[in-house]
């Protein structure tokens, strides 16, 4: 083990205050006196004490989105609305390295996903859904779709600004107002973010972020005063939000968990598919709902594969997210850590092979190296289960039919992919899996342009592109 050491003139760009309050109608407020704290995952230190608002702070913050909608918000003409929009994605750009290095530190991801992924993305968000806010006539809901009204959002820890960008840019863009809540272990970007609302002097009360625990989310998708719950996280309590709202009219859209096969075909280009699969359960230390965490290779080409495979994950840097060269950052909690260790363990305690290239991991902090397991059969917890964490099982099958079979052996049906020189192949087996996206010949690519969204227990609803504005209109 050695020490970690920050890379100093990074981590000096972001500005990070020792307490944060909540933002409500325009302002940071203090929270009525309960606390949490975030820490860096990858040092451990404690980076801020951050408001834990309970009840009666939501109940703030809704009424502050519910003036800013009822006055100002959906009155406003969609072309004023965009005007905001445009401004928040030029403010993201300008202050990307900064929302970078803050959600690196707070979330453990590597500074070059961060940098060249997330922050780009979320900005992107802002470009596209801005450009459709007054062309809300096409956007699927007849010639006058109006917004829903206050919307209430809950958002996860692995991509603490992309789901909050998937989430806001759209409710804005259609003319309502919204409360998020972020994840309890990454609050700081969103409230970075909150910052940005008033330096582009968003309308008070437009944007309102509560931070919190599962309780603080409770207490905003149960509030009568939300026209419309929009839910990213586990199957698990997107099944209890579905139930806290059912009988009510709240709208909701649930983005939930996912268990991906990643399908490589014996006429697949190897070292290309070798990327995507890294790329597939890598990115993002594994913590992707979309993960590629089933690798289905066909049997002929096996051993070949697994042998590239092996080769390029012995190249890949685990650990100081701050530093450009690494690619595995640190897992976002001691919590998610005991669970890929749990799993694991149990991967191999029913008899799968385990493997993973040596690697140095620092003294403190939460790791975890690159995993693979072979010798995977369907009945396995690690071929079901979401692990959420760097670690690949591996499947073998012979023809595209068994290929099909297995992939849709799953009771998600978030994303897949399919990697063969031949087209007609991945029509055919696109159209035969039960996943949300299916990727050809890559993996773990996002546009705004496109849809998001599952099949079966990995939600309903879709978000991005213009099927993304329907969730926010009526
Ligand atoms: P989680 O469900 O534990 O928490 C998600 C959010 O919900 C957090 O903000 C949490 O505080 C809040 N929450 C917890 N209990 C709640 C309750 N009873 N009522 C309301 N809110 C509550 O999930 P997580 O561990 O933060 O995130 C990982 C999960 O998210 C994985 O299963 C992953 O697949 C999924 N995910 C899905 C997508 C997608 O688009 N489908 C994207 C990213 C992550």
């Amino acid at each position: 083990p050695f020490e970690y050491a920050p890379a100093p003139e990074s981590r000096s760009i972001v500005d990070i205050k020792p307490s944060y309050g909540l933002f409500i109608g325009g302002a940071f407020v203090d929270g009525r006196g309960k606390s949490f704290k975030t820490i860096n995952p990858a040092t451990e230190e404690v980076l801020a004490e951050v408001a834990e608002a309970d009840e009666v702070d939501v109940d703030a913050a809704v009424k502050a989105a519910r003036r800013a909608y009822d006055k100002v918000w959906s009155r406003m003409p969609g072309r004023e609305r965009a005007k905001y929009l445009y401004r928040i994605a030029r403010i993201i750009q300008e202050r990307g390295r900064e929302l970078a290095v803050l959600e690196s530190i707070d979330n453990g991801k590597p500074i070059k996903e961060s940098r060249d992924v997330d922050v780009p993305t979320v900005a992107a968000h802002f470009f596209y859904y801005a450009g459709w806010a007054d062309k809300l006539e096409y956007a699927g809901r007849g010639p006058n779709p109006r917004p829903l009204g206050v919307a209430g959002q809950v958002i996860p820890w692995n991509f603490p600004l992309l789901m909050l960008a998937w989430k806001i840019a759209p409710a804005l863009a259609c003319g309502n107002t919204v409360v998020l809540k972020p994840a309890e272990t990454t609050p700081l970007t969103a409230l970075l973010f909150a910052g940005i609302c008033q330096q582009a002097d968003l309308p008070p009360g437009v944007v309102n972020i509560v931070t919190g625990a599962g309780g603080t989310g409770q207490a905003l998708v149960g509030h009568p005063g939300i026209d419309k719950v929009a839910f990213t996280g586990s199957t698990e309590v997107g099944k209890a939000i579905a139930r806290t709202v059912a009988g009510t009219d709240k709208k909701v859209t649930l983005e939930l968990g996912g268990k991906a096969a990643n399908i490589v075909f014996d006429d697949a280009p190897l070292d290309q598919a070798v990327e995507g699969i890294v790329t597939g359960i890598f990115f993002n230390q594994g913590h992707v709902c979309c993960a590629g965490s089933r690798l289905l290779v066909q049997e002929s080409i096996a051993e070949e594969l697994l042998g590239k495979l092996k080769r390029r994950m012995s190249t890949l840097r685990v650990g100081d997210p701050l530093d450009k060269n690494t690619d595995i950052g640190a897992i976002n909690s001691a919590e998610q850590l005991a669970r890929i260790r749990e799993l694991s363990d149990i991967g191999e305690a029913e008899g799968a092979g385990r493997w993973s290239p040596e690697c140095e991991v620092p003294q403190h902090g939460f790791w975890f190296p690159p995993t693979l397991f072979t010798g995977v059969s369907q009945a396995h917890r690690i071929a079901r289960e979401e692990i959420f964490g760097p670690v690949l099982s591996v499947l073998t099958f012979r023809t595209p039919s068994e290929a099909v079979e297995k992939a849709n052996n799953t009771p998600y049906g978030l994303s897949a992919g399919v990697w063969t020189e031949k087209g007609s192949r991945i029509l055919k087996v696109a159209s035969e899996l039960r996943a949300g996206v299916v990727w050809a010949n890559t993996f773990n690519k996002f546009d705004p342009t496109s849809p998001f969204g599952g099949y079966q227990e990995s939600g309903y609803g879709r978000e991005g592109g213009r099927h993304g504005l329907e969730a926010y209109l009526k």
